[in-house]
């Protein structure tokens, strides 16, 4: 019988691949001369999805550290977020609302943010198993800094993105993996929701 790793240590697992996308992001954006500084848009107003129970958790981990009235500060801007997001889609517009952890243009819980947080900025690729190819252009300054480029790096994340299913399976457990239905949530939907339902220990 295989023994099923703790969330601790899968968690432990994930902050390292999280420090990993960081040093990929950070040589891609060097190379590319991409900075945050004076930028006037701002990342965490876009409307992502997240997909794994793993990430999930781990996000929650870190909101239980924090002191309660900073965690229910960030819990009632989620439930705003989730309200007015409804709205907009409603409407029929993308929604375009500040992040519920960001705190003064700061992320206020840096160590725990997701995948796509670290990754979105620079132009970055994800290769499926099918061969799909799917590009995706990074933020407005990165489109810019690309456009009269005939060659410019593009942070490949189908190894990082290939390890966090590796936790996620870990993690939830690689029977019920399968069986679960699909997590398409914003971060604001993670936070209202609570944490994810405890893996399961029969795997
Ligand atoms: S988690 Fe942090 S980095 Fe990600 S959108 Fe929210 S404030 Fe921005």
């Amino acid at each position: 019988m295989i023994k099923k790793p703790l969330p601790a240590q899968v968690f432990r697992k994930l902050s390292v691949l999280y420090e990993d996308m960081q040093t990929q992001y950070v040589n891609h954006a060097q190379v590319l001369g991409l900075t945050c500084d004076q930028c006037a848009d701002n990342c965490c107003t876009s409307y992502f999805q997240h997909h794994t129970r793993v990430e999930w958790a781990y996000l929650w981990e870190g909101l239980s550290e924090l002191p309660d009235q900073t965690r229910n500060k960030f819990t009632q801007r989620a439930r705003d977020y989730v309200r007015l997001a409804g709205e907009a889609l409603a409407e029929g517009r993308r929604p375009a609302i500040m992040c519920p952890l960001n705190d003064e243009g700061r992320c206020g819980m840096y160590a725990h943010r997701l995948m796509i947080c670290r990754l979105h900025g620079v132009p970055n690729r994800l290769r499926f198993p099918s061969g799909k190819v799917v590009d995706f252009p990074g933020c407005y300054r990165s489109q810019a800094l690309c456009a009269n480029r005939i060659v410019f790096p593009v942070l490949d994340r189908t190894a990082m993105y290939a390890r966090l299913m590796e936790l996620e399976m870990q993690f939830v457990g690689p029977r019920r993996v399968r069986t679960l239905p699909r997590v398409d949530l914003t971060l604001a939907e993670m936070i209202v929701q609570g944490p994810p339902q405890p893996h399961a220990s029969g795997d």
